[in-house]
């Protein structure tokens, strides 16, 4: 059974929390553009040069930039019996050119998980979000707190940072831009017969039983 899988959500609505559960019980790659650009810009490649201006603004790195990574992490080897995209595709030209990909190598989608927040608890969590510097495990001040305080659950490491991008002032226009980008997206899917909501305004668990329902029941 394959299990071709993409997470969607707007900036903040669990995706990068809810696919490490995923990943940890269906044993899938996790694709993150989101953490490749970031791995690009920490190490200061060409590609993550360039796609840190457009990410310091909140606004989507261009189309033939992130849908070429795509398509190279999707022709490696691991992702044959299934993955999860995770913030990709964002808007329909994406969504366009990933199909396109995966026709070419004989595959579909099996699943898009819609994970639903409203704007107005967005911008809580993402002014609450930091992520160990070692693993990249994500937290919350207030809603995901490591159980020892200062010591991640996953690593044990001790140093977090927050995501440059998460300041106030970028977290308005991100969260402007990929709200328009959405409902289009979501349109594309559930006219494809993959889409599956979910309420993603409920404790990180319950969320995930939510997840776990729909997947199991996928074959
Ligand atoms: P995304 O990958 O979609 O941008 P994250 O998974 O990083 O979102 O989650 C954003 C922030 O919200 C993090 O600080 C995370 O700990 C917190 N969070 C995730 N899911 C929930 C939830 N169901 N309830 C409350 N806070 C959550
Ligand atoms: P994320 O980690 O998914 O919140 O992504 C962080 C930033 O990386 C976004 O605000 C965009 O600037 C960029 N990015 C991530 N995924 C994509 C994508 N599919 N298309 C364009 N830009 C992206």
């Amino acid at each position: 059974m394959s299990m071709n899988l993409v997470l969607m959500g707007l900036p903040g609505a669990g995706k990068g929390t809810q696919a490490q559960k995923i990943v940890e019980d269906f044993s899938i790659p996790h694709i993150s553009t989101g953490d490749i650009f970031r791995a690009a810009m920490k190490n200061k490649t060409p590609m993550g040069i360039e796609a840190k201006k457009y990410i310091d603004k909140g606004e989507l790195v261009p189309d033939e930039v992130t849908n070429g990574i795509v398509k190279e992490r999707l022709a490696q080897d691991d992702t044959k019996d299934g993955f999860m995209l995770d913030g990709f595709p964002r808007n329909l030209n994406q969504a366009d050119a990933l199909d396109k990909m995966l026709a070419e190598s004989g595959r579909h989608l099996d699943a898009v998980i819609n994970i639903h927040v409203e704007p107005d608890v967005l911008v809580e969590r993402l002014s609450g979000r930091f992520i160990c510097r070692n693993c990249g495990a994500t937290y919350h001040k207030i809603y995901n707190a490591p159980k020892v305080e200062g010591t991640c659950d996953v690593c044990g490491h001790h140093e977090f940072y927050q995501r440059d991008d998460d300041k106030p002032e970028t977290v308005k226009n991100r969260l402007d831009v990929n709200i328009k980008l959405n409902t289009p997206l979501v349109d594309y899917y559930q006219k494809q017969g993959v889409l599956h909501e979910i309420n993603g305004e409920q404790d990180i668990d319950k969320v995930y039983d939510d997840i776990k329902k729909v997947l199991t029941n996928l074959n």
